[in-house]
């Protein structure tokens, strides 16, 4: 096992200066705190077989992503908490009922897709972009400058000549 310096830091959670021992994130405070909550949900959950999530999501307050990763914790078992009897909404895409976020999973999967191929283009552009310096930059948009100017003054002059005249 890595042996690990006690660090100073922010807790995740409240923000106050706190000496991480072992790596952790959250301060004792908040750590005990979070602690006494998850018997709570426990209790609930042990109090009541067969709750949906959302029914323990109103009764103890917890929300849907501590009670998930309570799950993968181990600390209840999915038998404990029923998901099946949870209330189906339509995915905001496509209409297709879903039991938790915005999306279903296709739809998800389909705009992390989409994401994906943005942030390639932006990428892309980005490093076409660095490939010209601040002075080449400079030099190209004061080319433009010039060209539209002389363009404008040729105009001008061709006006003043009178060649745009209809007569
Ligand atoms: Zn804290
Ligand atoms: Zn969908």
């Amino acid at each position: 096992m890595a042996f690990n310096l006690p660090k100073i830091r922010n807790c995740a959670r409240c923000g106050r200066i706190f000496t991480a021992m072992h790596g952790e994130k959250v301060c004792r405070d908040c750590l005990d705190k979070e602690k006494a909550f998850e018997e709570q949900v426990v209790k609930y959950i042990r109090d009541n077989p067969g709750s949906t999530l959302k029914e323990v999501m109103e009764a103890t307050g917890a929300n849907e992503k501590m009670l998930n990763r309570m799950m993968q914790d181990g600390i209840f078992s999915n038998a404990a908490v029923s998901r099946d009897k949870e209330a189906t909404y339509p995915c905001m895409s496509c209409g297709r009922p879903i039991t938790s976020g915005t999306y279903c999973m296709d739809c998800l999967a389909k705009l992390r897709d989409q994401t994906k191929k943005a942030a390639e283009r932006m990428q892309i552009r980005i490093k076409e972009d660095r490939k010209m310096s601040t002075i080449e930059r400079l030099d190209a948009l004061a080319e433009k400058e010039f060209e539209r100017e002389s363009r404008m003054s040729g105009i001008r002059r061709n006006f003043s000549k009178g060649m745009f005249k209809n007569n």
